[in-house]
């Protein structure tokens, strides 16, 4: 009889924590899979002792549903979500029109954040598509989504298509935080010349700061970790940092936009040049800095400096990403609420962090604000940490120490300030050379 409330296909670890966590919830799911002899090891193993049902077909699968037929698919990007799709779609007999809600496929895009540890617990879930499958999967979606304060769901409708787009922006500024914080790692190491230890100390500091976040946090706990050995762990890891795609896309997206969201651009390239190792082996032998020299000023005075740039530069990180998905809403015509994006991060996320809250006050005060930087409170707060910020980028250019999110963050504070930049000369020798033509300033 059909009485499954929702399927699940995708047993890799996601999906098998998701399912849990449904579970766990009270709701009875039918799981599957493309390889079927994963449904039998899953119920056996994981899944034993749980209401969890499995199907050895898709046809099996959905006579197994109540109707409407809710289906979450957690497999591997795009390629695997259309093969699906089209398996589907012929198992609903009465419905074969060109696009998918003419099928009968009321498709919702969910972002997922949260990862194996968020899946089983609550993640962060992002979904957006056809509004019309919301009634439908809210109870599920909010039910085993993360909880936040006062147990509000990291979950709530995003907006048309928007689900995908708003967790690959929340990727980008993770790779952007990750970034930064490496920064200030450097700057400690290299120019202040910290141990381990005291860097340690320093990040357990600052969790309880401006910066409190769950990357705050892992770092410290990261810099404390030794090996069985009893050393540290950190100094032996290879400096050559992955990416997986995320990162990337929002780079892309902003190009494509207009958008000078640099900070997530450079933090995808500070990845690929840290990839380059055998190539800077060979240049790190050739190409010199500057002499290095003992750090003289005020250490504990400099260290309280590189938290602020932190500070600084993430609310430029998250204002250029809020612009990115401004700008993405204008070119698609959705409605964003982006107090309630901010809310789904808060909760699960690896950017999930105090500092959130503020951003969605900011947007909660002013729905159509701007730019975070023209909200009050990041207002002031980028110009208390202004001084400290323009010390740290000069001491660490004057050290040779490369910074890339930190100088790019502050070039774009002093940009978006400035009335007039000298794009006038860019418009005046495309004139001179391509007859392209300028516009003169009203007051000319
Ligand atoms: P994954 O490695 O991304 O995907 C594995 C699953 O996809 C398996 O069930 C596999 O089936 C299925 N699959 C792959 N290609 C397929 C195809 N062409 N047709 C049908 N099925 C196909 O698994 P995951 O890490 O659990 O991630 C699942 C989804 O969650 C992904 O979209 C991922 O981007 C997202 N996500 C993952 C994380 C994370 O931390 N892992 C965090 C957030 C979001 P077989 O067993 O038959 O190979």
């Amino acid at each position: 009889m059909a009485q499954d409330d929702i399927a699940l296909i995708g047993l890799a670890v996601m999906g098998q924590n998701l399912i849990l966590n449904m579970n766990d919830h009270g709701f009875v799911i039918c799981a599957f899979n493309r390889t079927v002899s994963k449904v039998d090891d899953f119920l056996a193993n994981e899944a034993k002792g749980t209401k969890v049902v499995g199907a050895q077909s898709l046809k099996e699968m959905v006579s197994k549903l109540k109707k409407p037929w809710r289906i979450i698919l957690l497999v591997k990007a795009i390629q695997a979500v259309d093969d699906f799709i089209k398996k589907l779609v012929p198992l609903d007999t009465t419905r074969y029109f060109q696009d998918l809600k003419a099928k009968g496929i009321l498709f919702v895009g969910s972002g997922v954040s949260g990862g194996e540890d968020g899946a089983p617990y609550g993640p962060s879930l992002m979904p957006g598509g056809n509004k019309e499958a919301w009634p439908y999967i809210k109870t599920i979606f909010q039910g085993i989504a993360a909880k936040v304060g006062t147990g509000e769901p990291c979950c709530g409708w995003v907006e048309e298509k928007a689900g995908h787009f708003v967790k690959m922006v929340h990727n980008g500024i993770e790779y952007g935080d990750m970034r930064l914080i490496c920064e200030a790692y450097h700057l400690m190491r290299d120019v202040l010349g910290m141990e381990q230890s005291e860097m340690a100390q320093a990040f357990e500091e600052w969790n309880k700061m401006e910066v409190d976040s769950f990357l705050t946090e892992i770092t410290a706990n990261i810099l404390k970790f030794q090996d069985n050995n009893g050393k540290y762990l950190l100094p032996k890891i290879s400096d050559r940092a992955g990416q997986k795609g995320t990162g990337n896309w929002s780079a892309i997206s902003t190009l494509e936009y207009g958008i000078p969201v640099a900070l997530i651009g450079e933090a995808v390239f500070a990845r690929c040049l840290s990839s380059l190792k055998d190539e800077r082996i060979q240049a790190s032998k050739k190409l010199m800095g500057p002499q290095k020299t003992q750090f003289e000023g005020d250490k504990k005075s400099f260290l309280e400096d590189i938290q602020k740039a932190l500070y600084a530069s993430k609310i430029i990180s998250y204002a250029q990403g809020f612009m990115l998905l401004r700008q993405a809403a204008i070119e698609f015509g959705w409605t964003l609420n982006y107090g309630g994006i901010t809310l789904m991060w808060r909760g699960s996320c690896i950017i999930r962090s105090v500092f959130l809250e503020k951003i969605k006050d900011a947007f909660d005060q002013n729905p159509e604000l701007q730019n975070l930087l023209l909200d009050n409170f990041f207002k002031s707060a980028v110009e208390n940490c202004q001084a400290s910020w323009q010390w740290v980028v000069s001491t660490g250019v004057q050290a040779g120490i490369p910074m890339p999110c930190f100088t790019t963050a502050l070039s774009f504070y002093n940009g978006y300030r400035h009335e007039m930049l000298p794009a006038n000369l860019i418009q005046a020798k495309q004139d001179y050379f391509g007859a392209h033509t300028y516009e003169l300033l009203a007051n000319a």
